[in-house]
């Protein structure tokens, strides 16, 4: 099993190799497949799995897919939600060493660093965008970030979110979005409160246990 065996376009089978990345993981073998067809995945995996790239390849493989948007018209089109400002910066990393053969623009959005340059971020427009969850609700309180057009929605370590207390941001946020989306949804625990949050957030989803 090669990432061409599970339908990579080339642009980002280049950047694969690139990385020498030759053989999917378990979970980039079952997830890859269901994001491509669009489904909604619940994946209960840990760190060190390959789970960022078992999202991030599918994603930036239907929106390149997609006819390419100019400029100034670039909405944010998925939107991945992360506990941890280190969690964001390695992910948004991945997301532009495998998008770097693509039209496609990732930026981050954490805490702890100055708001301006993340306002005119936004306003350049990003394809995906990956944050934190309290500074992308004071951005979005502001008027800056608009979620209006975002098509996957990814929670990634959704349990360390929840242990972090950021329940009620994570509901404010997914309340903007709209409610007709794909989403992929990675915990590596199954407490009461994962399993109703699982059972509201996803429709008929693929469930992979690594
Ligand atoms: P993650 O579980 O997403 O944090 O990934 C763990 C590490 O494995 C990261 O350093 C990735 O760059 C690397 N990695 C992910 N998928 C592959 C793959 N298919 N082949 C080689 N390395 C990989």
């Amino acid at each position: 099993m090669n990432f061409k065996d599970l339908n990579i376009v080339p642009p980002i089978l280049k950047a694969l190799s690139k990385e020498n990345y030759t053989t999917p993981t378990p979970i980039q073998q079952q997830a890859i497949p269901a994001v491509l067809e669009g489904r909604d995945l619940f994946g209960c995996a840990q760190t060190g799995t390959g789970k960022t790239a078992a999202f991030a390849l599918p994603i930036l493989q239907l929106l390149s897919a997609q006819q390419a948007r100019p400029n100034t018209q670039r909405p944010i089109r998925s939107l991945i939600l992360t506990p941890t400002r280190e969690l964001a910066i390695q992910i948004a990393d991945n997301m532009k060493a495998y998008g770097q053969f693509t039209n496609l623009r990732s930026s981050v959005i954490v805490g702890g660093v100055s708001q301006k340059a993340q306002e005119e971020m936004l306003a350049r427009g990003t394809d995906v965008l990956i944050a934190t969850p309290g500074r992308l609700i004071d951005l979005m309180n502001q008027g800056f970030a608009d979620l209006r057009h975002v098509q996957i929605l990814v929670l990634d370590e959704a349990d360390r979110m929840l242990d972090m207390g950021f329940i009620h941001d994570m509901k404010r946020i997914i309340a903007k979005l709209p409610v007709k989306r794909q989403t992929l949804f990675f915990s590596a625990t199954m407490p009461p409160e994962i399993t109703s949050m699982v059972d509201s957030l996803l429709v008929n989803p693929v469930k992979i246990e690594i």
